[in-house]
């Protein structure tokens, strides 16, 4: 049985959203890729997604490179202020097209009750990703999340057919956490484009961002929030044993805006504005730039689900100081691609930190074994993961629909 059209629900993550700003982040970044992959793979996708700021037009399509052909994804952004009207909305444009998706999947829990009503409306499976789940993010030291996601992640998981996950260890917490059988919960690994993320001489990288070919460049990627540890990075600055010449590249957030202004004042506070160098979100295909010109890569989150910063960071050579924590355990091999510290803590982050920028000739062998080690995570071997679990959950219906129909 196989699945060759499918819908993709996500209300809240676009794969069009410009990551690191806001909320958008690594979600819009995995469904741009997978859903490319697959359409490379022949899987046709349709993604429904949420009206938001840089994405005006109601139907829009992103091509999905070359390798393959592949047809264009489309991208249809649903205008409407609350679940149920992007529901309604939704179950329209399935009636009004007549669309026959062989399976819904639908990504993080807003998207859980239009994505199963949707899949019940055409008779066809459900298959829930939540890309966080809030009672591991509260686990892992998060702040406390609403009682109303808690409950929508339960009922999202409960009623679907499978669940993806990225990693084993996501795959196992789920199962338990949920009581949902563990059989039905598939790990699929996410990716790296290594034709966009690749090593690229560290020298040019630092001229064109205006950095010096003598500093020490610490790199920080991602949303700047509480739950990702750039805080405790800042912290970590005057905490290491030679801080000279060292500075702290902060990439992501809104240049200005709240966030970033949070990370300059703990620079303030902590004596080391001077090595605090914040600029903003940076579009996805310049960030390789970004990591080739730092000296180490550092991830401080308190969890993550994954890991694609540090994935990114190894495919361009450069050695990652990561938290011991959800996916990063896995991304980074220790002492081999990168070091690992203790999640939260600025004094374990710098000790991290100065084993790396204390011994250049190591962190240069880590770079570079990153880099085949990173190339065996791609966004093809994700789909074809992904699309052996559709097809898989497909055939396990059909199988008990023609069971239900003999007895
Ligand atoms: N990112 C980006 N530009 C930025 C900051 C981040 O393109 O200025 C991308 C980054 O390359 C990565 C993603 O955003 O692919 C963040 O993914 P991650 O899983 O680390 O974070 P989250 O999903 O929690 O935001």
């Amino acid at each position: 049985m196989s699945v060759s059209r499918i819908a993709f629900v996500s209300v809240h993550g676009c794969p069009l959203a410009s990551p690191g700003v806001g909320a958008a982040g690594g979600m819009s970044v995995v469904l741009r890729n997978v859903a490319c992959a697959l359409e490379r793979a022949g899987v046709r996708v349709d993604v429904f997604t949420g009206l938001h700021g840089p994405c005006p037009a109601p139907d829009a399509s992103e091509p999905c490179g070359q390798t393959g052909g592949g047809s264009p994804l489309r991208i249809m952004h649903i205008d409407a202020s609350d679940a149920d009207g992007f529901t309604r909305r939704l179950l329209a444009y399935a009636d009004a097209e007549g669309a026959a998706y062989d399976l819904v999947h639908s990504h993080y829990w807003l998207s859980a009750e239009p994505g199963i009503r949707l899949a019940r409306r055409l008779g066809a499976p459900h298959v829930f990703t939540g890309h966080t789940i809030a009672e591991i993010k509260e686990r892992a030291g998060g702040a406390p999340e609403s009682a109303v996601r808690k409950q929508a992640e339960a009922v999202a998981v409960r009623e679907s057919d499978a669940v993806i996950t990225a990693t084993d260890e996501e795959a196992a917490a789920v199962s338990a956490l949920f009581e949902f059988p563990a059989d039905r919960v598939r790990a699929v690994p996410l990716g790296v484009d290594s034709s966009l993320f690749r090593p690229t001489p560290r020298l040019q990288a630092r001229s064109a961002l205006g950095l010096g070919a003598d500093e020490r460049i610490v790199l920080f990627v991602g949303r700047a929030e509480p739950f990702k540890g750039p805080d405790a990075l800042v912290q970590a600055l005057s905490l290491l044993r030679e801080p000279r010449g060292v500075r702290l590249l902060i990439v992501g957030g809104e240049q200005d805006g709240p966030a970033v202004q949070w990370l300059r004042d703990a620079a303030w506070a902590g004596g080391v504005s001077a090595q605090v160098d914040a600029r903003g979100a940076v579009p996805h295909a310049e960030l390789p730039r970004c990591y080739a010109a730092a000296d180490v890569c550092a991830v401080p989150s308190l969890h993550e689900t994954f890991g694609l910063v540090a994935l990114e960071a190894m495919a361009c050579g450069t050695p990652v100081a990561a938290s011991r924590a959800g996916g990063l355990r896995q991304i980074v091999r220790e002492n081999e691609t990168g070091v690992l510290f203790e999640p939260g803590s600025p004094t374990a982050i710098a000790a991290a930190l100065d084993s790396l920028l204390g011994d250049p000739a190591r962190a240069r062998r880590m770079g570079e074994a990153g880099v085949p080690w990173a190339r065996t995570f791609t966004w093809e071997a994700a789909a074809a993961r992904l699309a052996a679990a559709y097809d898989g959950v497909a055939a396990r219906l059909a199988a008990a629909n023609t069971a239900s129909a003999v007895n």
